[in-house]
């Protein structure tokens, strides 16, 4: 016998990176395939980051600080809160499965805007709670049909703001009314994986919302903006006894040195991580611009990548687009969401996608 697996985790299909560029190379015979399906950053880390990086190295004979006061600190200084407002975990992917196994049990309610980030079905799953999905409208979060949804069984409810892989967001005070709509005893997770990339008026500092809804948690993450996925660190702030309940279950040393080195000195090159930040706006809205006169009908990208509504096409167009090198993410029967990279490759993405859909298909 191999053991006796839980069958709620025995029937989990587990999370689908984006392929990797080698992979999909070598299976097309092609020698300079491109991965635009992660929205990593096109850029490797910032060089005082680098040096933190490589100056860490000495250190790793040793456990990491599991509290990461330090990083803490600097975080709760940067989004100007206080030290028991912020934790760290293993990317903020780490966090948002450390909420659901904080907050929610068999049976309990956990509801979404659907389509969304693809790990919380499945650390919903993990935790055998049941899942509620309510349909984007225009592509974006409905957040009073989800407001609608939630009842005293629903613990948490996520708000992907940008939504991934749709891009879209919603305004700051349709967040304050939803939260207002909420009953207290569910958990409000707002997953800000893209904060950064967002240029929206309508979208102000989410961690003024805190004082007044202690039921509310952001998530964010060095992944994205930062340009560090590899290192796995993201942060969570909220109420200090959201923060601790969200502690109890981080793996102990989850958060390696290198990895808190690295995070604490991003903050402090933020201008830096600011000036690239915008060089990805800049083309993204370079991309949305060639792909609308192309007749591409798309909705306002606010995060690092673009995405096409193709519906039915979507499989199809991602094969077509993995043939002539470009790996975009498709959603089957639900779209293609393409990461904004440097210009090279955007315009490869562009050249690809008007070589195989002469004709836009949504
Ligand atoms: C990328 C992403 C994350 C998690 O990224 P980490 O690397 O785990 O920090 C979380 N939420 C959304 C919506 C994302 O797209």
């Amino acid at each position: 016998m191999t053991g006796r697996p839980r069958a709620a985790v025995a029937a989990l299909p587990g999370y689908q990176p984006g392929r990797s560029a080698a992979a999909v190379a070598a299976e097309h015979g092609i020698a300079d395939a491109i991965k635009m399906a992660s929205n990593e950053l096109p850029f490797g880390p910032l060089p005082s980051v680098a040096g933190a990086i490589s100056g860490g190295i000495e250190h790793l004979g040793l456990y990491a600080d599991h509290g990461a006061a330090a990083l803490r600190a600097d975080i709760a200084a940067f989004v100007g809160l206080d030290a028991d407002q912020v934790t760290v975990g293993a990317g903020s992917a780490g966090i948002l499965q450390q909420l659901l196994l904080s907050y929610v049990g068999v049976g309990d309610k956990v509801a979404m805007c659907w389509p969304s980030f693809e790990a919380y079905p499945l650390f919903t799953a993990l935790v055998e709670a049941e899942e509620i999905r309510v349909p984007l409208l225009d592509e974006t979060f409905d957040l009073p049909s989800l407001a609608a949804a939630i009842d005293a069984d629903t613990k948490l409810a996520f708000v992907t703001n940008p939504n991934n892989p749709t891009g879209t967001v919603v305004g700051t005070d349709e967040i304050i009314g939803f939260l207002g709509s909420v009953p207290p005893t569910c958990l409000v997770v707002l997953d800000e994986a893209y904060s950064e990339f967002v240029t929206d008026e309508r979208v102000t500092d989410s961690t003024l919302l805190l004082p007044d809804h202690p039921n509310l948690v952001i998530t964010r993450t060095f992944s994205k903006a930062h340009g560090l996925a590899g290192l796995r660190v993201g942060y969570a702030l909220g109420h200090p006894e959201v923060i601790g309940m969200i502690d109890r279950t981080l793996v102990p040393f989850a958060v390696n040195e290198l990895a808190q080195r690295a995070a604490r000195a991003s903050i402090d090159a933020a201008s830096e991580m600011r000036a690239r930040v915008a060089a990805v706006v800049a083309e993204r809205t370079r991309v949305t611009g060639a792909l609308r006169d192309g007749g591409w009908n798309i909705p306002e990208p606010q995060g690092n990548f673009v995405w096409l509504p193709v519906t039915a096409d979507a499989a199809a167009l991602g094969n077509d687009l993995e043939r002539r090198g470009v790996v975009t993410r498709a959603f089957a029967g639900v779209g293609v969401r393409v990461t904004i990279a440097s210009r090279d490759w955007n315009d490869r993405f562009l050249a690809a996608l008007a070589e195989v859909r002469p004709k836009p298909t949504c």
